[in-house]
């Protein structure tokens, strides 16, 4: 459908997007911390060269449309938390530099807006239960919308079985607020590439049911557990009903044409504004072909663990 078929071998990145589903660090995670890394960036970008070039087959018209991801704001700050002072010193440079939109706005922005500026819009997955004290009152009082990807099994939990997620009375209290929106995360936060098609359209089509319950308007985005998607299951998900879905596949311009896996970034709890900037702005974009090379490694593995399970069969 879209893109290469080899970027649909991303490697699978956990929750945190820190590291691959057998706990391996992830190259994504690693490079920012090479302040270097940022200045060769932005070479490339500058001298009129995009990594996308390469990823794609063809290279759909994308905009500048840089999607955040957040997962936890917590004063111990760690893998996939910020602390609330980074996380209100980054959404406050967002704010005073960029324009900030609802995920829900993206078609629309993608097909038929003429975009001077780069708009930005930030993402919550998982539905931690540090959002509500540390995340959402800073979201508030800047006005930034924000849209939550919760796997739905916790909306049902009036009392949490864990007690780092929201549950019901969460999300109830959420669902009524104008700056929050609701997207689906499945229901028990499933790899969907390891389940079975009848799992893959149960999870899909149950969560958007709940959601839907909780916040009485039709859900139409998703986001992929650790990231994990294919062909498949981005046509099971269009044919459930979804208009858009996120991956956590490094970038930032996004186009019509991938509305199904669109690309994200993530920052860190030391980012400052320059590394901010150059985050949001694209001298990062590079790790898309980093993210395509693990890619094309996925595959051949794929490929000989299938050959070796084909000889011991035979
Ligand atoms: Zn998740």
């Amino acid at each position: 459908m879209q893109g290469t078929p080899f970027v649909e071998f991303e490697v699978q990145k956990s929750i945190s997007g820190t590291k691959d589903s057998k706990g391996r660090n992830c190259i994504a995670n690693t490079l920012p911390k090479l302040r270097w890394t940022k200045t060769v960036g932005r070479v490339v970008r500058r001298a009129g060269f995009s990594p996308y070039w390469i990823v794609r087959s063809t290279s759909p018209p994308a905009k500048k449309v840089t999607i955040v991801m957040y997962h936890s704001v917590h004063p111990n700050p760690g893998r996939a938390a910020v602390s609330p002072e980074a996380f209100r010193r980054q959404i406050t440079f967002i704010k005073k530099n960029y324009a900030i939109r609802r995920l829900s706005e993206i078609d629309n922005i993608l097909l038929n807006e003429e975009l001077s500026d780069r708009t930005v819009v930030i993402t919550f997955d998982d539905g931690h239960l540090d959002f509500m004290e540390f995340a959402f009152p800073v979201l508030k009082e800047l006005g930034v919308p924000c849209m939550i990807f919760v796997p739905t099994r916790h909306i049902a939990e009036i009392n949490h079985s864990q007690e780092t997620m929201m549950n019901g009375s969460h999300f109830r209290y959420l669902a009524h607020q104008e700056l929050i929106g609701f997207g689906s995360h499945t229901v028990d936060h499933v790899n969907l590439r390891q389940a079975p098609r009848r799992e893959i359209e149960r999870q899909t089509i149950e969560s958007k049911m709940q959601l839907e319950d909780l916040v009485q308007y039709p859900v139409k985005d998703f986001a992929y557990p650790y990231g994990a998607y294919s062909l498949e299951i981005k046509e099971i998900l269009q044919a459930a009903g979804y208009e858009r879905a996120v991956s956590t596949r490094w970038g930032t311009l996004n186009s019509y044409q991938e509305r199904m896996a669109l690309r994200r970034i993530f920052f860190e709890e030391t980012d400052q504004d320059s590394d901010l900037r150059a985050k949001i702005e694209g001298d990062y974009d590079w790790f898309a072909l980093l993210e395509a090379a693990g890619s094309i490694l996925e595959m051949f593995r794929m490929i000989i663990r299938g050959a070796a399970n084909l000889q011991r069969q035979t």
